[in-house]
């Protein structure tokens, strides 16, 4: 075996213990010997190198990083959505809100609002003289000019909401229609509203409001109740003047 043999060969297999190999190596005066332990410093470093222990959970980490930016990025895209689906959405509430707290300020909603401490007041049946009638308006500074309709069974000054309000209940064909009527113009024209089993009708007289409303009363006796208390609190309309 010549040095070219012996350096070819334990370049391939550094550990080699091939006899005739270790013979070359101790019997070569041309630094063969040297070339033997260069051979073998080197691979105790690169055994050294590869038995270096791998950090635990190292793949796990890598592919955790990659998991995790994905996931940044996925979540990213879902909160964009999510804050754009919520603006939206509080757009929406907002709106609803806003309507729905703009209609449970109508008197409609204050007037049905308002009913349950009185509902006994459905129920009575004693007629109120005119003079406890008279006495209801007065106590919101209003003079009937006409005569009260018949059948009144309950006359009390009581609040609809902030407004001040004389309420009435009056029995005609034995269906209880209560009247509310509060002074000062609120609306600008009449309109009917069926709220949470009510039926009922606001009013603009002159000078003031009137919320007509029953539970189940007939059209025929909701308009007759609320000609009745026009008619008391504007005053007959006397042919042919019609409304001032
Ligand atoms: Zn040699
Ligand atoms: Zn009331």
């Amino acid at each position: 075996m010549n040095c070219l043999d012996f350096r070819r060969r334990l370049s391939a297999e550094p550990r080699s213990r091939d006899r005739a190999l270790l013979a070359h190596r101790d019997a070569c005066k041309e630094g063969c010997a040297a070339f033997w332990q260069r051979a073998q410093r080197f691979e105790d470093d690169f055994e050294t190198a590869l038995a270096m222990p791998v950090p635990e959970g190292l793949a796990d980490r890598i592919l955790l990083v990659h998991a995790t930016g994905e996931r940044r990025r996925e979540m990213s895209r879902r909160r964009t959505w999510m804050a754009m689906a919520a603006s939206v959405l509080i757009a929406f509430v907002g709106a609803g809100l806003f309507w729905r707290h703009a209609d449970l300020g109508s008197l409609p909603a204050l007037a049905v609002a308002h009913m349950p401490e009185e509902m006994d007041a459905l129920d009575l049946t004693q007629p109120m003289t005119d003079a406890q009638v008279e006495a209801g308006f007065v106590g919101r500074a209003t003079h009937l000019k006409g005569p009260a309709p018949v059948g009144v069974t309950y006359v009390h000054d009581c609040t609809v909401g902030p407004y001040p309000a004389v309420h009435l209940v009056s029995r005609m064909n034995d269906e209880p229609v209560v009247a509310l009527y509060m002074p000062g113009k609120m609306i600008d024209k009449s309109t009917d509203f069926h709220r949470d089993g009510w039926d009922g009708r606001q009013v603009a007289l002159r000078g003031g409001t009137l919320v007509v409303m029953a539970q189940g009363a007939s059209r025929s006796t909701m308009a007759a109740v609320e000609r009745g208390w026009r008619a008391a609190i504007e005053g007959p309309a006397a042919p042919g003047v019609g409304q001032i």
